[in-house]
């Protein structure tokens, strides 16, 4: 039979590292995390900058089509003047030529205006995009490193779980299942030192009597405080 209390120290060590490694898991996945919302931040601003820029192209398109109409008309009403007979035929056509003209010019300063915010959106996008690409690297780069230190610690978790197995098999069950319950309650601490008289785990001082049987004898006694195990190290007076 092994020392129940070797045991339960050597399972509470164990207890310990592995939060350590939970713990350590769970700050790389929050790092991962946050490159990730960063990307994903400058990706959906890219992707607001393009759909910007695709509705004003669908104006510019529109503009050109009635700039095109226009040249149309001008151009038939021009074909016509020659055949003209009457003045009054004759200005009348040519009011709705210079008519033509001017919307003409109304339609290419809107569109040099809707270009102008073109190329404006276009050169934010630029900038954003390279941005993004700077922040895909590093997420890529970060990922991959971080994704080996997971699977580091997962290989590392998965051989201690299984030494954790072995230690609860190795207790008597009535213990074993104790010190699971105290362990889910106390914070996973479940097996503390008495030092001096008193409970490491609640700082309360424990009756004179059981820290004498703690440093004489090697029983598992609990904190009558806190329920914690106890175990007192040897050389205390
Ligand atoms: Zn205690």
């Amino acid at each position: 039979m092994e020392d129940k209390v070797g045991l339960l120290k050597e399972l509470q060590e164990l207890d310990f590292e592995l939060s350590q490694i939970a713990g350590s898991s769970g700050k790389l996945e929050d790092e991962l995390d946050q490159c990730r919302v960063e990307r994903d931040r400058i990706q959906a601003l890219v992707d607001d900058l393009a759909d910007e820029m695709s509705q004003i192209d669908g104006q510019r398109k529109e503009l050109k089509q009635s700039v095109l109409h226009e040249e149309t008309i001008i151009a038939r009403s021009e074909g016509r003047l020659p055949d003209i007979k009457t003045q009054k035929e004759y200005v009348a056509v040519l009011k709705e030529i210079d008519t033509a003209k001017a919307t003409m010019r109304e339609l290419t300063t809107k569109l040099e205006e809707f270009d102008g915010q073109y190329n404006a959106l276009a050169e934010d996008r630029d900038g954003k995009e390279e941005e993004l690409s700077g922040l895909q690297s590093e997420f890529d780069e970060r990922s991959a490193s971080i994704n080996k230190d997971l699977a580091d610690l997962a290989a590392t978790k998965k051989k201690k779980d299984a030494t954790r197995d072995k230690l609860l098999e190795k207790l008597p069950r009535a213990i074993a299942n104790r010190y699971r319950a105290l362990s889910r309650r106390r914070g996973g601490m479940a097996v503390v030192e008495a030092r001096q008289g008193t409970c490491t785990g609640c700082n309360m001082n424990l009756p004179p009597q059981l820290f004498n049987i703690l440093l004489q004898s090697n029983e598992i006694q609990s904190c009558p405080h806190c329920s914690r195990l106890l175990y007192a190290d040897e050389g205390q007076i």
